[in-house]
């Protein structure tokens, strides 16, 4: 059995809080893989951990969009019969993760505005944002004007792959986006084959950096692929 999780990209040095999270993470997704349960169950129970500290740009600690609301992305698949389940932009719900997974249970596998939101209803409320967060953006809106020079500075996805008792991966991954975007941006992390994959004969990932630059590179890989077989 085997339990990596993460919490992100990024070039400032992790607190010993978003550590001891990290920790807390791993410990209590590999209870969940010792008791018999699924390598999903313990992805999502430990991304569910990382979601509530608030130490992570995903769940409680998530970042502004520019208009001042956070809006969350997660995505969870498993490498048996590859069900994944996402959800694009959900609002003032602090488990994107848990709600990623009502939705690989439906015979969809991605939802954003309202399918989101509904699925998404009884999970706990996420905190509305502190006065210093809301002040934080203000002032980095003044600081900067490309989007993308603001990328650098801190990102903290959190993500977690496993393999269970039984033979079988599973992939999640949440996040908040990225420091500054415009509102509706959705980066690589709800996307499946792009944030998240698992399939039990090749292997599971949960991908952090700039959503941009992954999902390019993921379509440079299919079309390197697709190359390849053609010139076969
Ligand atoms: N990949 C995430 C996104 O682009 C950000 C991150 O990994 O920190 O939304």
């Amino acid at each position: 059995m085997i339990l990596i999780v993460h919490g992100g990209a990024g070039q400032k040095k992790p607190s010993r809080a978003s550590l001891k999270s990290i920790e807390d993470a791993l410990m209590a997704g590999y209870e969940v893989l010792k008791r018999g349960d699924t390598a999903l169950d313990a992805v999502v129970r430990a991304v569910r951990i990382m979601e509530d500290s608030g130490h992570f740009n995903a769940g409680a600690g998530s970042v502004l969009q520019l208009d001042g609301v956070r809006r969350l992305d997660a995505s969870v698949m498993e490498g048996a019969a590859l069900q994944a389940g996402a959800v694009i932009g959900l609002e003032g719900i602090r488990n994107p993760i848990e709600a990623a997974r009502r939705v690989m249970e439906t015979q969809h596998v991605m939802l954003t505005n309202l399918g989101a939101q509904r699925i998404a209803k009884g999970l706990p409320p996420l905190p509305r944002p502190e006065e210093k967060t809301l002040a934080r953006l203000e002032r980095l809106k003044k600081k900067e004007n490309e989007t993308v020079q603001l990328y650098k500075e801190h990102f903290s996805t959190v993500g977690a792959v496993a393999l269970d008792r039984y033979g079988n991966l599973a992939a999640g991954t949440s996040t908040g986006g990225t420091q500054i975007m415009l509102p509706g941006r959705v980066g690589d992390s709800p996307v499946i084959g792009a944030g998240t994959y698992a399939e039990n004969a090749t292997g599971a990932v949960s991908c952090t950096g700039t959503g941009e630059h992954i999902i390019r590179l993921v379509l440079d890989s299919v079309k390197s692929s697709m190359k390849q077989r053609m010139d076969l």
